[in-house]
């Protein structure tokens, strides 16, 4: 597969009322600029004006699990000296989003950061960047007066870095490793306190529901997914990198934007690499939640007609079982052994009975990790021998169809 061509940050939604664009304040743009286009951000109050807000606005967490933005700060409402974390690690190796805004438009970030920390009256701050986004982000800390209590703290470029307890544990121990998934952060977090942590991409919208309120942000997008969401592009496709969609918006819709006809797309894989692969019959299906290609961290692939998907699968789970740090039993061996089972069948003729095996690595794996590393990656396998069904029998007998059919 090709990779990501240009990076474009750009949106296709109605302005917010003062006239200015969300996400487009301009190419790191300084506070000045920022406050010129989106003006000054309310005062939050703990309780409940902003919580009431994003409720009613049906704002998902951006990073990946999609839950309900407002409900997550309700639950960290309940404790005593609450934390409240930015996370901008950004581990997928195909995304690019949250980078880019950070980069772009820090100072959304920062006011949604200190939205969700005021409507908590959390005095303890911080924003977990990679390095590549420190920079832009302590420039736009160090114009304004009201950022002096935040921390920011570097996230290493690794594929669980971001998970919500390895974030934690990053910033408690200098380890960037995920824990017991059992944990409630909510309860007990940072330090054992109540912890909220949320996406860099979902605090950004926090500060335009802020501003704006809940029916401005479901001005956008549909009843069943309300706003519009970052996504980043690449594969075969034209031009890829980041665009702002409206929530509701077709997978199709998308590669178009890109200059791609979906016409010359063979499958596409959503959500990133703890995601599923979506058959070309497919792509008229919307990427959201409830839409038919759930978004997960906002990310699309593109997989071109003559490019076998069983090989990208073969890469994606290799590059996946070198990410743990091997803490648990399905890392240590589970995933190893998956990779080097999906590897046999994307080189052909493989052993009698691989197929099987396969299947049952991923039901071995599945929820018994210390988080859902091995899941999402069982997960993605399973979508793989399901939509290249054909390309797995053609393997199986020692042709790739996708070769065959590039080559006629
Ligand atoms: S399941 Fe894997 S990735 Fe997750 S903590 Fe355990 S070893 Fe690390």
């Amino acid at each position: 597969m090709s990779t990501a061509q240009a990076v474009v940050l750009s949106t296709r939604t109605p302005s917010p009322p003062d006239g200015a664009w969300p996400f487009a304040a301009g190419g790191s743009a300084g506070l000045a600029a920022h406050l010129a286009a989106y003006g000054p951000l309310p005062a939050q109050r703990p309780g409940a004006g902003l919580v009431r807000e994003l409720e009613l606005s049906g704002l998902t967490g951006r990073g990946g699990a999609g839950f309900p933005v407002w409900r997550k700060l309700t639950a960290t409402a309940t404790g005593h000296q609450p934390v409240v974390i930015g996370n901008g690690a950004e581990g997928e190796p195909r995304s690019q989003k949250d980078t880019n805004l950070l980069q772009h438009a820090p100072h959304l970030v920062i006011d949604g950061l200190l939205a969700a920390a005021g409507a908590l009256a959390a005095d303890d701050v911080y924003l977990y960047v990679r390095a590549d986004s420190a920079d832009s982000v302590r420039r736009a800390l160090a114009e304004r007066p009201d950022g002096t209590q935040m921390q920011v703290v570097l996230a290493p470029h690794t594929f669980i870095s971001g998970e919500a307890s390895a974030v934690v544990n990053a910033i408690e121990r200098g380890i960037a490793l995920p824990t017991d998934k059992r944990h409630r952060l909510s309860a007990a977090g940072l330090h054992g306190r109540p912890t909220l942590v949320h996406n860099v991409e979902t605090l950004a919208h926090v500060a335009l529901v802020a501003r704006y309120g809940g029916a401005w942000f479901r001005g956008t997008g549909t009843p069943d997914d309300p706003g519009t969401r970052l996504v980043t592009v690449s594969g075969d496709v034209r031009i890829g990198g980041v665009l702002e969609i409206a929530g509701g918006t077709r997978v199709a819709d998308v590669l178009r934007a890109c200059q791609t006809d979906p016409a010359e797309v063979s499958a596409v894989l959503v959500g990133g690499y703890h995601g599923q692969w979506l058959p070309a019959g497919e792509l008229g299906a919307a990427l959201s939640p409830s839409g038919g290609a759930t978004p997960g961290a906002g990310i699309i692939v593109a997989l071109g007609a003559g490019s076998c998907g069983l090989r990208a699968t073969a890469e994606i789970v290799g590059y996946l079982a070198g990410q743990s740090a091997g803490q648990c039993g399905p890392c240590m061996f589970g995933l190893p052994a998956l990779a080097g089972a999906v590897d046999l069948l994307a080189a052909g003729r493989p052993p009698s009975g691989t197929t099987d095996r396969i299947a049952r690595l991923t039901t071995t794996v599945a929820g018994r990790g210390a988080c859902h590393h091995p899941d999402g990656t069982g997960r993605l396998v399973l979508s793989a021998l399901d939509v290249f069904a054909e390309e797995v029998a053609a393997h199986t007998h020692g042709r790739c169809t996708a070769v065959v059919g590039r080559r006629s």
